[in-house]
C-alpha cells in the first residue's frame, strides 16, 4: 500500500479541502492523480471475493474519488454522481410516493419545472411554487402531504435569493427536508448543508466543472437514510457518471475556489459597469446595493457568484446587443472559464409558459451574463461596444 500524503486535518481551508478531500494516490501506481477507470467490470480473485467492486454502474474508483471529494467540499456525509444536474433532481424524487407535494422556490430552472410538470406530475407527485425569497410565503403554502421544500438561491435568472437558515428552520417545523440545487452559487459561495438544508443537488455541468467540457450531475446528503435511499437508487435506476466525466469534474473541483475569487471580481466589475449604463434599464446581482436582498447576500454568502442579469427594454434591444458581443459567446448554460451571454425568455427558459415567465418577470428584453475569468477589461470593452 503506497502511503498517503495527503491527509487533511480538520481545520483544513475550503481551497484545500477541494484540491485534496477524497483523493488518495491510485493504490497500484502511486500516480498522484486518480486515474480514469474506463471499465464495465472487475475480474473476481474467486466466488465472493473480491477488491470492493463488482460492476461498473454499482462501484466505479473515478466516480466514487469525485464522490469523496464533492461530498466534503459541500460539507456533507455522502455524494452521488449522476449523468446530468436533471438525473440527480430526478433521483432525488424517487423518494417520494404518489400523492406526496413537493413546494418549490418560483423561478426555478426552467429544465426543473419541465421533469416536475411534464414527467413526475404523471406519476402522481405534485408541485407547487412559493416566491420562498419572502418567508412568510412558505409555511403557509405547506400540506400535510409536503416532503421537499426545494430552492435555488440565486434563483435563475432573476437572481433572488432566500435565507436558506430561516426557510430551512420553517422546513423542519413542519417535518419537511429541504433540498437546494445550489448550482448557481457554488460551495465556494455557500455551503446549504451547513445552513441547515438537508440535500443539496448540482448541475456538474457548471462551476463545479468549470471548463464547459461535461455534462454531469451530483447529489450531497447528511442523512443516513438519504445516503441510504441514494446509494440504491444510483445503482438501481442507474443513471450515473462515467468515469471519463468524473475525471473531469474532479479536476475541476481542484480549482473550484480560485475561479470563484477571479469570478466574483470579475462579475462585480462588470454589474458595476452596466448599472451605470444609459441603455441598461435594470441590472440584477446581488452584489449591488440596489438588490433587494443585498443584506441577505452579504449576510449568507462569500461573495456574489458569477451570474448578472439586466434589461436591455426591448427584445429588439437584446437581440442586437447579442448580435453585437464578440468574446462573450451565445450560448445556454453557465458556470465556466469562459463568459457566457443568453436570452432567458428564447434559450433557458423558453419551456416555461409566456404567461409565466411575464409573472415571474422574465422580460424579453433581459439578457444573462455567466462571467468567467477573462481579463475584465476585454468583458467591459466587449460590451461596451456592443451596447453603444
Ligand atoms: N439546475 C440548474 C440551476 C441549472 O441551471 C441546470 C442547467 O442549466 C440544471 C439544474 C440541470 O443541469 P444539467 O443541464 O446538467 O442537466
Amino acid at each position: 500500500m503506497i502511503p498517503s500524503p495527503m491527509k487533511l486535518t480538520d481545520r483544513a481551508r475550503f481551497g484545500t479541502v477541494c484540491i485534496h478531500a477524497g483523493q488518495e494516490p491510485d493504490p497500484s501506481t502511486g500516480a498522484i492523480i486518480t486515474p480514469i477507470y474506463q471499465t464495465s467490470t472487475y475480474v473476481q480473485e474467486g466466488l465472493g471475493k473480491h477488491k470492493g467492486y463488482e460492476y461498473g454502474r454499482t462501484q466505479n474508483p473515478t466516480r466514487m474519488a469525485l464522490e469523496r471529494n464533492v461530498a466534503a467540499i459541500e460539507a456533507g456525509t455522502a455524494a452521488f454522481a449522476f449523468a446530468s444536474g436533471m438525473a440527480a433532481i430526478d433521483a432525488i424524487l424517487t423518494r417520494l410516493e404518489a400523492g406526496d407535494h413537493v413546494l418549490v422556490s418560483d423561478n426555478t430552472y426552467g429544465g426543473t419545472f419541465r421533469l416536475f410538470e411534464r414527467v413526475r406530475r404523471k406519476f402522481g407527485l405534485c408541485f407547487s411554487y412559493v416566491d420562498a425569497s419572502d418567508l412568510d410565503r412558505i409555511a403557509p403554502a405547506i400540506t400535510p402531504r409536503t416532503k421537499y421544500l426545494f430552492l435555488e438561491s440565486p434563483t435563475n435568472p432573476l437572481l433572488r435569493i432566500t435565507d436558506l437558515a430561516a426557510a430551512s428552520d420553517i422546513a423542519h417545523r413542519h417535518g419537511v427536508r429541504v433540498v437546494v440545487d445550489n448550482t448557481f452559487a457554488s460551495p465556494s459561495i455557500q455551503q446549504p448543508l451547513r445552513l441547515g438544508a438537508d440535500l443539496v443537488v448540482h448541475s456538474t455541468t457548471k462551476f463545479l466543472n468549470g471548463h464547459s467540457d461535461s455534462v454531469g450531475g451530483i447529489v450531497i446528503v447528511r442523512h443516513d437514510d438519504d445516503e441510504e435511499w441514494m446509494r440504491f437508487v444510483q445503482n438501481a435506476a442507474g443513471a450515473i457518471l462515467g468515469p471519463m466525466d468524473a475525471w473531469l469534474v474532479l479536476r475541476g473541483t481542484k480549482t473550484l475556489d480560485v475561479r470563484m475569487e477571479r469570478t466574483n471580481a470579475n462579475t462585480m466589475a462588470l454589474a458595476t459597469f452596466l448599472d451605470a449604463h444609459p441603455r441598461v434599464t435594470r441590472t440584477i446581482y446581488p452584489g449591488l446595493p440596489s438588490h433587494p436582498q443585498h443584506e441577505l447576500a452579504v449576510r449568507q454568502m462569500r461573495g456574489f457568484g458569477g451570474l448578472i442579469s439586466f434589461d436591455t427594454g426591448s427584445l429588439e434591444a437584446a437581440t442586437r446587443l447579442l448580435g453585437r458581443v464578440r468574446l462573450m459567446a451565445l450560448a445556454e448554460s453557465l458556470g465556466g472559464v469562459e463568459t457566457l451571454i443568453s436570452h432567458p425568455a428564447v434559450m433557458t427558459h423558453a419551456s416555461v409558459p409566456p404567461d409565466r415567465r411575464a409573472a415571474l418577470g422574465i422580460t424579453d428584453g433581459l439578457v444573462r451574463v455567466s462571467v468567467g475569468i477573462e481579463n475584465i477589461e476585454d468583458l467591459t470593452e466587449d460590451l461596451a461596444q456592443a451596447l453603444d
